[in-house]
């Protein structure tokens, strides 16, 4: 067999890739597909979009590989998480769209199981922080919402899954009803600790046991897809939430090792091995992918605004063309000039979490230019990352030493110097940009012989950009000082 193919099932698009042996990328092909917005602060994706998005993408990468799927030895399925979808068991029908993550419609009923009382048991089982984010209340909505639902949910005719679950089914034409660990621990209805779907939840929810499907390792032979889809029958070997699949993908199989993503959010994941750790700072607990049978512990932490505060630079104020540019432009000042810019535009998050902050720009001057402001974005950026990164540290008593990296604003080279200085570590970006396909791809190519074991694999390893800290404790000090008294600011 001479490939792996991971499909890649994202909140915007979707994408397949092709990779070798060696891990590196021999084709690939996406697709974007719409976002529908029924109402403010609702999100919706039509599950045709995204299972077709699915088929196209496989085939053509497929297709420009110059293969076909009996070339493939695997498929890894890595996806959106959260997501909510629930179908009919015997067509497969949908009832409704899929739920997407970021839809808050069941905001005011997390609100009510924080009054309550309810966080410290979901938070005890799950690791979860109550939030419209997971699928418990999204699922709880189309039972209640949807005329017929909850009659057909109880009788057993319905399904739910997450993403992956619902490609799995698709795929399979019916045939496989299962997720990975990693999904099931985005539902809010897993215990983390047991490995098990938790009965006190469902009934919390009122929702019935049998919609669920079977939970498994994320590196595992989950079944074939249906021959009739792609020339040929294909195992699916790999399953496994997106961000899981990046850590996977960065080679941070072992306790302590750290990533960022550099999105338009940002997302820090750390491996606390067979550990869960419990955040004394707002950061969840959750389940990491492994290539063995038992799944490791994760503590995760994100940044509302990591690479939006740069978009915000391009299309907003205007400052910059391109995103690209920041860069040269934050590097023709000497520093920040004394300005701190805190992109709180939606509140701020771990380990500060006030909703109701907003950004503030501090210490401007006569002599404040806009590659000052730009700088003061990026460096920002870093900041947030930082104190997500020192609070995982103080809850998982665990010094970090690098920090591995990815995402579109991970090709800043001033950001990520910036990132390593104030820091105080090294801070590593791999060649392969598609670290969370690559994670699907390696977590399905191991299962199914494709590679033998991490060593093989950690021999493919390609670092694209190393920066290791050049800046004096006191000057990091000072900067560290000055960004403090700049969320005071936004705090207050
Ligand atoms: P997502 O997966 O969240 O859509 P990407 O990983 O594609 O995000 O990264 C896109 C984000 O990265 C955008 O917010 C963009 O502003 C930012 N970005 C891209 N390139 C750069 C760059 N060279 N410098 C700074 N930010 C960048």
């Amino acid at each position: 067999m001479k490939y792996v193919l991971a499909i890649d099932q994202g909140t915007t698009s979707t994408r397949a890739i092709v990779f070798d042996k060696r891990g590196q990328e021999v084709a690939s092909a996406q697709q974007e597909f719409g976002q529908i917005y029924p109402r403010p602060a609702w999100v919706e994706h039509s599950p045709q979009d995204i299972l077709g998005s699915a088929l196209a993408v496989t085939i053509e990468a497929i297709v420009r590989a110059g293969a076909t799927a009996r070339d493939i030895a695997a498929i890894g399925i890595t996806n959106q998480r959260e997501t909510t979808l629930v179908w009919d068991k015997v067509t497969g029908k949908p009832v409704y769209n899929a739920i997407v993550w970021q839809c808050r419609r069941t905001a005011d009923f997390c609100e009510k199981l924080k009054k309550d009382g309810f966080a410290e048991k979901i938070y005890n089982k799950t690791g979860l922080v109550p939030d419209a984010y997971f699928s418990a209340t999204k699922i709880k909505w189309i039972l209640d919402n949807v005329g017929g639902a909850r009659e057909r949910a109880e009788r057993g005719e319905l399904a739910f899954g997450t993403v992956d679950t619902f490609l799995l089914w698709q795929l399979s034409r019916g045939k496989i009803f299962a997720t990975d660990y990693t999904n099931a621990s985005r539902t809010m209805l897993f215990n983390i600790h047991k490995l098990k779907w938790d009965a006190e939840l469902l009934r919390l929810f009122d929702i019935p046991s049998s919609m669920l499907p079977e939970v498994y390792p994320s590196s595992h032979n989950y079944g074939c897809t249906d021959a009739g889809l792609f020339g040929a029958e294909v195992p699916i070997c790999g399953v496994v939430g997106d961000q899981q699949a990046a850590l996977y993908g960065q080679l941070c199989v072992s306790a302590g090792d750290v990533k960022n993503t550099y999105g338009t959010g940002c997302f820090l994941l750390m491996n606390t091995g067979d550990k869960a750790v419990k955040s004394c700072n707002g950061l969840v607990t959750t389940l990491g992918a492994t290539a063995g049978g038992k799944p490791c512990y994760v503590l995760e932490g994100s940044v509302f605004v990591g690479g939006a505060a740069v978009q915000w630079l391009r299309d907003e104020l205007k400052i910059i063309s391109s995103a690209a540019e920041s860069e040269k432009i934050a590097l023709s000042v000497k520093d920040n000039g004394g300005v701190y810019l805190v992109p709180a535009f939606t509140g701020l998050g771990a380990p500060y979490w006030d909703s109701s902050a907003r950004g503030v720009i501090t210490g401007i001057t006569r002599g404040t230019t806009r590659a000052h402001i730009v700088r003061a974005t990026l460096e920002g950026i870093a900041y947030e990352v930082c104190d997500l990164v020192r609070a995982m540290e103080k809850d998982a008593e665990i010094k970090i030493s690098k920090l591995a990296v990815d995402g579109g604003a991970s090709k800043n080279k001033f950001l990520m110097q910036f990132q390593s200085d104030i820091l105080n570590c090294s801070v590593i970006r791999p060649k392969v940009s598609e670290t969370t396909a690559l994670g699907a791809a390696y977590l399905a190519g191991l299962k199914a012989g494709y590679w033998q074991n991490e060593e093989e694999i950690r021999l493919n390893v390609r670092i694209d950009g190393e920066f290791n800290p050049t800046m004096q404790d006191d000057e990091r000090r000072e900067l560290l000082d000055g960004w403090a008294s700049a969320v005071n600011k936004t705090l207050a």
